[in-house]
């Protein structure tokens, strides 16, 4: 049960949410912050902007997961400093890159294979 499923379209975003006990509540942020997501009693709350366009919402949702995905957020609990956030700022966006490129290339394989056979 991962974004990986979901986004192959094996599990939907709600069971993603329940697996990860997640919640999404759209609020009013500034301009600049797209959202962000933090964990009490278990539960990880996820803040999204809503002043953003719906492919912003999907990609910043995706951001916010890649983090809980990764486990961070206790992590960061330990280690507060401001380059530790980038850093991990940076691996929740090349995770979900990585993500969709193994995607691609799996359905590149799959489209591949088929021309091959004809
Ligand atoms: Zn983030």
């Amino acid at each position: 049960m991962n974004i990986y499923n979901m986004l192959c379209g094996n599990i939907s975003f709600r069971d993603l949410l329940n697996y990860y006990n997640a919640n999404i509540t759209y609020i009013n942020l500034s301009r600049g912050i797209n959202g962000f997501v933090f964990q009490y009693e278990n539960i990880y709350n996820i803040f999204i902007n809503n002043k953003l366009s719906y492919k912003e919402i999907k990609k910043t949702i995706l951001h916010e997961l890649a983090h809980i995905e990764l486990n961070q957020l206790n992590q960061i609990d330990k280690d507060l400093f401001a380059f530790q956030i980038e850093k991990y700022e940076d691996e929740a966006d090349k995770y979900i890159n990585f993500i969709f490129s193994t995607i691609n290339e799996q359905k590149n394989n799959i489209t591949g294979g088929f021309l091959n056979e004809l």
